[in-house]
């Protein structure tokens, strides 16, 4: 069972993803963000009113994450970010606690941003692709050198001055060979929070990982080697592919899993210049006729609920809600998945009313298999006498108790 939208016609604003520019200062080569040379900046004004608009409404979730994302966050001055802070926090309503969060190339860290970082309490994460031949072979500035010797100083800098933070690591053909290696890399760079993502096809970016027909078993080898490794070590606190899937693979049967990129407006989604779209935050900017560039209304000129309006009577919400429909008559991850990722259906299967892709076989089928895998195993032992590993009962298990199943 998967949980329907929050009260029907009462969206729950989970996470606001806000574009301070749609600018980056690199050229990654998987890149799909089709407006990365433009330099315009949002407002301090499209700050204001949206989340004037926002707690207004009473939509906003009790924990609303706010992400500043879609460009290169960091381009912008933190000043600027200090002020737009201040303006949410005095708009805030009490009963809503805004949690900042930055996704940054981490090639302009500074002692300023460890400073803005720290007074609010912002999530950081740094995009890194493992040692410098990895990274460097897709992580390049525009005149195509590597950007690694950058990255690194900026993550030493955030360790340096004490600023909590995780990496996003693209896995590519060639890493995916390379779980020891990673893993060796981020111990050595006290690097103990960490996320894969799967070098997807998106916009005008077609992946080179999608090629040839065994990905899914060399994923899942990837994965299981990583995890089980990293767990090993004693020094990773987070794999987010398998410490975000647990509570979703290991819950009570009436607990429902969320799925908030097929909710209408759980993800707002704002560009630099106030206008609006929902579902996956990576369809913003981009250009289609059929579904009006995917944009529902602008914050200067629409309200919210007239953006509302326009996310219920659009074919975007129909065709996502055909494919949801469609995933649960036919898959038997639904309830861990809910009905994936709206834009990852559109590039790869061109339609938002498709199934299964790639995309969900590597994040949602290969970890549930590999959880499953493990509480076989577990089981198994303690069906057969051996005891317990410590820690919380078997029938909701930790990461460290799955992984430690020989
Ligand atoms: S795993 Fe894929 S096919 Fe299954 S519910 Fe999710 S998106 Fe649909």
């Amino acid at each position: 069972m998967v949980a329907a939208t929050p009260a029907a016609g009462r969206p729950e604003v989970s996470i606001v993803v806000i574009q301070p520019t749609a600018f980056c200062n690199i050229g990654c080569t998987y890149c799909y963000l089709p407006d990365r040379n433009d330099r315009h900046v949002l407002s301090q004004a499209t700050v204001s009113r949206l989340f004037t608009e926002l707690f207004a409404s009473g939509w906003a979730s009790p924990e609303l994450t706010v992400i500043w994302h879609a460009g290169e966050p960091l381009v912008v001055a933190p000043g600027f970010y200090r002020e737009a802070f201040e303006t949410i926090e005095r708009l805030r309503p009490a009963s809503v606690a805004v949690r900042h969060a930055f996704q940054t190339n981490g090639m302009l860290i500074d002692t300023d941003w460890c400073a803005l970082f720290r007074e609010w309490g912002v999530g950081v994460g740094v995009s890194i692709d493992g040692p410098q031949p990895l990274h460097d072979a897709h992580r390049k500035t525009r005149r195509g050198d590597g950007t690694f010797d950058k990255t690194i100083a900026g993550i030493r800098l955030l360790r340096q001055e004490n600023v909590p933070f995780h990496v996003i690591t693209v896995l590519s053909r060639d890493s995916l060979a390379m779980p020891e290696e990673l893993l060796a890399f981020y111990l050595s760079e006290g690097i103990d929070q960490i996320c894969f993502n799967i070098e997807e096809s998106e916009g005008s970016h077609v992946s080179a990982l999608f090629e040839g027909v065994e990905l899914r078993e060399r994923y899942q080898t990837f994965l299981r080697s990583f995890w089980h490794a990293a767990q090993a070590s004693g020094k990773v606190r987070f794999l987010r592919e398998i410490d975000q899937a647990i509570p979703r693979v290991f819950r009570p049967n009436e607990a429902c899993s969320r799925n908030i990129q097929v909710e209408p407006l759980a993800m707002l989604n704002v560009d630099s210049r106030g206008n609006v779209s929902s579902f996956s935050p990576e369809l913003l900017g981009l250009k289609n006729a059929r579904y009006e560039d995917y944009l529902l209304g602008n914050i200067h000129t629409h309200s919210l609920v007239q953006i509302q309006q326009a996310c219920l009577e659009s074919a975007m919400l129909r065709d996502i809600r055909a494919g949801v429909e469609a995933c649960a008559r036919s898959c038997e991850y639904f309830s861990v998945c809910g009905g994936g990722a709206p834009v990852n259906k559109l590039f790869e299967a061109g339609s938002f009313a498709a199934t299964r892709t790639s995309y969900c076989t590597l994040t949602q089928m290969v970890p549930t298999d590999l959880l499953l895998e493990a509480f076989d195993r577990l089981e198994q032992g303690v069906a057969n006498g051996a005891a317990p590993p410590p820690g919380p009962q078997v029938a909701s298990p930790t990461a460290a108790q799955l992984s430690r199943v020989p």
